[in-house]
């Protein structure tokens, strides 16, 4: 059975936690485990190159059979071999690649062909996209807190703010109902005119961020991801209703629908000296609407 030739078409952009899809390729890999590959699939997986939203929780269903997903992880088809997860050698959507959903069970998989149902926990899907939503918002409220301590032109972000966390980001990891970013604050930013100084006192800092997070959150403003089409390396957006207007940023995860959807949104910044500057860590904190 050849490879396949397209894109996995995705539905969890659009919210969806189940799906029924059609085996086109199972991978036995080294560890005895496979990895099975659908047409379609509500299965959020882990992106390579950056892997700031963790795969959803799934089971795969077929008759009679039933098999917990280890892992979701993405998957890419160059010149007749599949490259998965840590092998990937490229980002998703690099021409000339075929990219795949691939969900790694363990004992016999399904043979190719079959009709395959997916149920995501929705539960873990909605923690993790509260998580998400609120960390875009955290990393636009923090621009928006450190937009003084600029003394020359840089990128803007969403909101017309200079991109400090565009430009500082190092690490970025949604979690239940949370995230956690690391920002790096050096030579380099320093360069581009950025003042450390800004960051002597985090608290305040966090202070300026949450009054505006308290405000998007309050606004309850409609959350939609728009996307080119249903292929898994089409490029898709974040985009979010705030009071002074719809921003838009790039994303490949998932979302809450409505701000209203969360009850607050509040971050927490620590600072600590690193060789050559200081490093930011920014905790967001979620907590659901009642
Ligand atoms: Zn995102």
């Amino acid at each position: 059975m050849p490879l396949p030739d397209r894109d996995t078409l995705v539905a969890y952009p659009a919210g969806d936690v189940s799906s029924t899809g059609t085996v086109l390729h199972v991978e036995r890999l080294a560890d005895g485990r496979s990895a099975v590959v659908l047409d379609r699939t509500a299965l959020h997986p882990v992106d390579t190159a950056w892997p700031d939203q963790p795969a959803d929780r799934a089971a795969l269903r077929w008759g009679d059979d039933e098999r917990v997903v280890q892992d979701g992880v993405t998957g890419g088809i160059h010149q007749g071999v599949l490259h998965l997860g840590a092998d990937l050698p490229v980002r998703n959507g690099t021409e000339g690649w075929t990219f795949v959903v691939a969900h790694v069970i363990e004992g016999a998989p399904p043979a190719v062909g079959t009709t395959v149902e997916v149920e995501v926990d929705a539960a873990y899907r909605r923690s993790l996209s509260a998580g998400h939503t609120g960390c875009h918002l955290a990393s636009l409220a923090l621009d928006a807190a450190l937009a003084a301590a600029w003394s020359k032109p840089v990128a803007l972000d969403a909101l017309g703010h200079p991109a400090f966390d565009q430009l500082a980001i190092q690490r970025s990891q949604i979690v239940p109902d949370g995230s956690l970013d690391t920002y790096r604050v050096g030579r380099s930013l320093r360069r581009k005119g950025f003042d450390p100084a800004a960051l002597d006192d985090p608290g305040a800092v966090a202070e300026r961020a949450n009054a505006l997070l308290t405000t998007w959150v309050t606004a309850g403003g409609d959350v939609r991801i728009e996307r080119t089409d249903d292929a898994l390396s089409a490029r898709r957006r974040w985009v979010c209703a705030l009071p002074d207007g719809p921003v838009s940023i790039p994303c490949g995860g998932t979302h809450v629908e409505s701000l209203s959807a969360l009850g607050s949104v509040t971050v927490a910044l620590t600072t600590r000296p690193v060789d050559g500057g200081l490093e930011l860590e920014m905790r967001t904190q979620v907590t659901p609407a009642r």
